[in-house]
C-alpha cells in the first residue's frame, strides 16, 4: 500500500513539523489538507503544492471548526485516509507561577485540540472501517523536564489517549501511530512566553543540525511517511526521533 492518492488532514500545517510534513506528503502523491489559524502561512503552502491540497483555518481547541476541516476533505477528496493531529504550543514556567490563563490555553491545545480531532474524525473513519490517526507527542512524553511540568502533563496525557485509541479501535480497521521528536527547529520557542526558559533553551533550538543537537521538520515528517506507508496489517504504535545527540 502506498502513500499515493491518500488523503492526509493535518492539523498545526502552518509552520514547523506540519508544514514539512504536507510538503513530503504531496511530493509523494497525496492529497493533503491543511488546518491551523495563519490564513497566509497555509495559502502559500497549499498554492505551492497545487492541485493536491486544499486548506481551511482550523483553532483545534473549536470542535466546529476541526468538523469543517474533516468535512472539506470529504467533499473534495471522498475519504479520510490518515488525521495527523500534529498543532501544539509550548508555554514552559514553574507551578509555582501559578499562571492559570496559560495553563488552560496549553490544556485546551495540546490536548482537547487532539481530542477534538479524534471526535470528530473517528465516525468517518468507523464508516469506512478504515483509518489512521497520527499525533505528534514528544520525547516530553517520557521524561519530565524543569519548568515544563504543564508541557510534559499534556504529552504524557496524549500518550495515555492514543493508546486507548489504539486498544478500543483496534478491531475497527482503525490504526494509531504516535510520533514523538526530540529537539526540533521550529518556531515552537516562540510559544514559550517565559524570557528565562526561553534563554536556556533558544541555543538548544538555534544549533547547527549537523551538531546533533537539533532536528530538521523533515526529519519527522519522514517518520509520518513511514507510518503512513505501511500496509493495512501493520501498525507503528509509536516512533522516537532524537537527534542523534540528545540526552
Ligand atoms: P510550530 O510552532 O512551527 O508549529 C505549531 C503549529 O501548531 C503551527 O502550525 C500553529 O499554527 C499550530 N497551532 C498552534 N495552536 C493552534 C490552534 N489553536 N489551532 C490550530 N493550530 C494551532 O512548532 P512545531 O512544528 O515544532 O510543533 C508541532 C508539534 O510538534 C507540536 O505538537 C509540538 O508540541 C510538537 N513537538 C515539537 C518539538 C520541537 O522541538 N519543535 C519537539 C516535540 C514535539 P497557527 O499558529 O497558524 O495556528
Amino acid at each position: 500500500m502506498s502513500i499515493e492518492n491518500k488523503v492526509v488532514v493535518i492539523t498545526g500545517a502552518s509552520s514547523g513539523i506540519g508544514e514539512a510534513t504536507a510538503k513530503l506528503l504531496a511530493s509523494k502523491g497525496a492529497k493533503v489538507v491543511l488546518g491551523a489559524r495563519r490564513e497566509e502561512r497555509l495559502a502559500q503552502l497549499a498554492d505551492s503544492i497545487g492541485e493536491n491540497a486544499v486548506y481551511q483555518v482550523t483553532d483545534v481547541t473549536n470542535r466546529q471548526e476541526v468538523a469543517a476541516l474533516f468535512k472539506l476533505a470529504v467533499d473534495k477528496f471522498g475519504r479520510i485516509d490518515a488525521l495527523y493531529n500534529n498543532a501544539g504550543i509550548m508555554p514552559q514556567g514553574n507551578l509555582s507561577d501559578r499562571d492559570y490563563d496559560r495553563w488552560q490555553a496549553e490544556i485546551n491545545v495540546n490536548i482537547m485540540g487532539v481530542l477534538n480531532g479524534i471526535g470528530e474524525v473517528l465516525p468517518i473513519m468507523q464508516k469506512q472501517q478504515d483509518g489512521l490517526i497520527i499525533t505528534t507527542d514528544s520525547v516530553a512524553g517520557h521524561v519530565v523536564y524543569p519548568a515544563s511540568a504543564v508541557y510534559n502533563g499534556t504529552k504524557y496525557a496524549v500518550r495515555a489517549i492514543m493508546e486507548g485509541l489504539r486498544q478500543e479501535e483496534k478491531n475497527n480497521g482503525i490504526r494509531s501511530t504516535i510520533v514523538s521528536p526530540g529537539a526540533v527547529r521550529t518556531e515552537l520557542s516562540k510559544t514559550i512566553g517565559n524570557a528565562n526558559v526561553e534563554a536556556a533553551l533558544q541555543p538548544m533550538f538555534d544549533a547547527p543540525q549537523e551538531e546533533g543537537l537539533t532536528l530538521a521538520p523533515a526529519d519527522i515528517a519522514n517518520a509520518v511517511l513511514f507510518a503512513i506507508d505501511q500496509p493495512k496489517h501493520v501498525a507503528v504504535s509509536e516512533v522516537i526521533v532524537r537527534p542523534a545527540r540528545q540526552e
